[in-house]
């Protein structure tokens, strides 16, 4: 199916299954691939490192923002960077998990962030995941889908991935990490975790990946009207 120069925009929840589904929607399509989230778990893993979050959480603000400036967070060919380290790893262990959502409530960390990800966007056929592309980094975006799913089945899918990375992870302790993201997100100030009003709902609770491409691509056949 060949599809117009489109930006798909896949909101939602934590642990939803929106990198996987991205992925293969850009692998299907030929389109680029941006976790916004990577860029996030950057900038905690960043933060953490140099002292800027401290174990309970408080951010030191005006020292991370003049860090910003020198911070050199990028994408690469094995997935997220700091200069020339690959921090792809680091950013998905608990400990930056359990900050990234106080860090990503900042706003100039917001600003940071979003700047990167706007670039992208000029030459369009991108699909980019996260919490706000649909109503913040891409208001315009063509398509955009806002996913859900119930908060067990999350949990699970959440623990078997860091399982099959090798990591420890106990059920409860990742359903808490989860519900407590999603209560951030959701009640931030600045850009908070929102279904934008025309975004179309997807829970996948009960769905495997192949009902959720089937559902794309009927959406897609209806909407840009392609074979
Ligand atoms: O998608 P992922 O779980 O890797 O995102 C990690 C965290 O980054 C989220 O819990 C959220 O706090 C933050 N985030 C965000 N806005 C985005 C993407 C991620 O606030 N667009």
């Amino acid at each position: 199916m060949r599809i117009p120069d489109i930006i798909i925009a896949v909101d939602g929840y934590s642990s939803t299954g929106k990198s996987s589904f991205a992925k293969i929607i850009a692998n299907e399509f030929s389109f680029l691939y941006l976790d916004s989230g990577a860029l996030y778990r950057g900038v905690t893993l960043f933060a953490i490192e140099n002292g800027y979050i401290d174990a309970d959480g408080s951010i030191d603000v005006p020292g991370l923002d003049k860090a910003l400036g020198g911070l050199d967070l990028h994408f690469g060919e094995k997935g997220t960077y700091i200069g020339d380290r690959c921090i792809e790893r680091e950013i998905r262990s608990l400990a930056v998990a359990d900050k990234v959502s106080p860090i990503a409530t900042v706003p100039q960390v917001r600003e940071f962030v979003d700047k990167k990800l706007r670039e992208f966007g000029k030459f369009k056929r991108v699909v980019m995941d996260g919490r706000d592309i649909g109503t913040t980094v891409f208001p315009d975006a063509e398509l955009k889908i806002f996913m859900t799913a119930d908060p067990m089945v999350r949990a699970r899918r959440r623990a078997e991935e860091m399982h099959t990375k090798g990591e420890e992870a106990d059920i409860s302790e990742v359903l808490k990490n989860l519900q407590e993201r999603d209560w951030i997100d959701s009640h931030r100030e600045t850009s908070p975790l929102a279904k934008a009003e025309d975004a179309i709902v997807l829970d996948n609770s009960d769905m495997t990946m192949e009902d959720q491409m089937k559902w794309l691509r009927n959406i897609i056949a209806e909407r840009f009207c392609c074979a």
